[in-house]
């Protein structure tokens, strides 16, 4: 039996990658969500119409069902275990009516300038900005780049390095949620920014049920959902007045200085180009002491958020000089040289070429960049590059701030060991990355302070051994670490039940229960990765 609306185009035996080629390709049926309506409101209910009929479907076969986002992530949440449906086509973007809010968001909007934006969960962050701009609003932050979609980027908890906001999904201000074919839900926090008027309008838009769960055990749950509470539909975000950021970025030699901000968060004692109190704040890192010595090491990057009201020189597209925030820029430098055939295990030459490429993009010499969201953290090079023979790979470390020189350190020393010991040279770049807290019950940010560790690489032969290594010495130097969803995986129950707690784990599991009440719901929706963090 196959699923049949006039809004749905199906496609048979249709091949399913991720960009990086982390997973091996899976064939499956993929049901495109394909509206042809004139006004609004036919869209929304041929949307809400194609949606309806898959999971019905899903739910008459007991078929698993996964939503594509951008395929942006390296672990296996987004890989289907039965047919597709993919929602990129629903596009819609909008400030909600005002009748949908509650009295006391309405009068802390009126007053801070704050918003919540209704956002269709399929479309991508770059998209978004986009559209805000236009509007003269802007996310409150975002990853470093923007190819994911809204609802995959909050599925694994994609985060940038924002000191004061947190994740993507700490500005999630509601869910509406598709749970089965006859049931949606909106949910919000207990005390909310949304009222009844919202769900009823959503219910008659999509034709489908729509109940408000105003409900913390449920919100804390879908903050961060794994891609596996049933089909996102729409989010609905709080944005801001749109602003520009001012970025600082300098270099620094291997030394004390920049890893005497890891632990005050400081940078401006490291360099006085910076501010004190910045509101972003990573590190480029170099896996190795460069050679010469004198070459940088680290680069610190800050930025602070500035008003935007149309300053001359912000930079307000995505342009060469704007996009030098993060490891994704520096991967296919590497990737030429290495399919060129050079010798491993070990090879010093492959450390020069890192380093200098390193040096290349990133600078030897201080620099300032003025841009807005959109174009700081706009699409990375590294789209569309060949990895052919090798595999590109990404792993990122969590811990607690307060132990993030000790944690970098640790990571930095096994990096060092590795290649004396046993020439399991690492071949790529190091991304540290600080964000708040948040309060999602599998929110990888949560501590109050979180300090992220990225590395970003190819996948040789050498690394699973590295990052067991790396694992293994974070917890001998007494680091508890938890994974990011999207990338490497590492979120081995062990590791869940210390970085997250037992806890958070039975109040996501029973918010899932709650949701999906029968075995077979929770199948449907189901990622493979809940079987290898111990969360099916
Ligand atoms: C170049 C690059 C840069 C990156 N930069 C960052 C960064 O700066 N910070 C960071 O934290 N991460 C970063 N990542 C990781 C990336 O942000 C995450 O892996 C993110 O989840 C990918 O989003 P996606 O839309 O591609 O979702 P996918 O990877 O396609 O899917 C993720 C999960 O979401 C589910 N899903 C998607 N849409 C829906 C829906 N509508 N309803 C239900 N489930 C859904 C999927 O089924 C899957 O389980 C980066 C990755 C790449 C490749």
């Amino acid at each position: 039996m196959a699923a049949n609306h006039p809004a749905l185009t199906t496609h048979l035996d249709e091949q399913w990658r991720d960009i990086h080629f982390a997973n091996d390709e899976v064939r499956c049926t993929r049901y495109e969500v394909t509206p042809q309506a004139g006004t609004l409101h036919g869209l929304l209910a041929e949307v809400g119409g194609a949606v309806r009929a898959v999971v019905a479907e899903a739910f008459a076969t007991g078929q698993p069902l996964r939503v594509p986002g951008g395929r942006w992530s390296l672990s296996t949440i987004g890989k289907p275990r039965g047919s597709m449906l993919d929602l990129g086509n629903y596009r819609s973007i909008g400030a909600v009516m005002p009748q949908w809010l509650t009295p006391q968001y309405a009068a802390l909007s009126a007053q801070s300038g704050v918003g919540a934006t209704l956002i269709a969960a399929g479309m991508t962050v770059n998209v978004v900005n986009r559209e805000l701009a236009k509007a003269g609003r802007a996310l409150k932050t975002s990853g470093a780049s923007d190819g994911q979609t809204f609802a995959g980027a909050i599925a694994t908890g994609t985060h940038g390095a924002d000191l004061k906001v947190g994740a993507l999904h700490d500005t999630v201000l509601a869910v509406h949620l598709v749970v089965s074919p006859t049931r949606s839900v909106l949910i919000q926090p207990a005390v909310g920014a949304l009222n009844g008027e919202a769900a009823s309008t959503l219910a008659s838009w999509f034709g489908m049920p729509c109940d408000l769960l105003s409900d913390d055990q449920l919100f804390r749950a879908v903050k961060v959902h794994l891609g596996s509470l049933g089909v996102v539909l729409n989010v609905v975000v709080e944005t801001v007045p749109l602003y520009y950021l001012d970025r600082e970025r300098t270099a620094h030699r291997d030394g004390a200085s920049w890893r005497a901000v890891l632990t005050s968060r400081n940078p401006k004692n490291a360099n006085g180009l910076h501010s004190a109190d910045p509101d972003y704040l990573q590190f480029i890192v170099n896996p190795y002491v460069p050679s010469p010595e004198t070459d940088p090491r680290a680069w610190m990057i800050s930025m602070r958020k500035v008003p935007y009201t149309g300053q001359v020189g912000v930079i307000t597209t995505p342009t060469e000089s704007s996009l030098k925030s993060d490891l994704a820029d520096f991967l296919p430098a590497l990737v030429t040289f290495y399919q060129q055939n050079i010798e491993l295990p070990g090879n010093p030459v492959l450390r020069l070429v890192t380093s200098s490429q390193l040096k290349k993009i990133y600078g030897a010499n201080a620099s300032s960049t003025s841009a807005l969201p959109g174009a700081m953290f706009g699409p990375p090079d590294f789209l569309g590059i060949d990895f052919n023979p090798v595999r590109g790979a990404s792993a990122e470390y969590v811990f607690d701030a307060t132990q993030a020189r000790l944690g970098v350190e640790t990571i930095l020393d096994t990096l060092a060991s590795q290649l004396a010991a046993a020439q399991h040279q690492y071949l790529g770049g190091i991304g540290i990355r600080f964000v708040k807290g948040s309060n999602g019950w599998l929110a990888p940010n949560a501590k109050a302070m979180n300090c992220f560790v990225e590395l970003q690489s190819l996948h040789t032969q050498e690394l699973p051994a590295i990052h067991a290594a790396i694992g293994a010495a974070l917890s001998q130097a007494g680091v508890p670490y938890g994974g990011h969803w999207g990338q490497w995986f590492m979120n081995t129950p062990q590791v869940v039940e210390r970085w997250w707690g037992a806890n958070a784990v039975q109040s996501w599991k029973a918010a899932r229960a709650d949701l999906l009440p029968t075995v077979a719901a929770r199948d449907i929706f189901a990622s493979p990765i809940l079987t290898g963090a111990g969360l099916g």
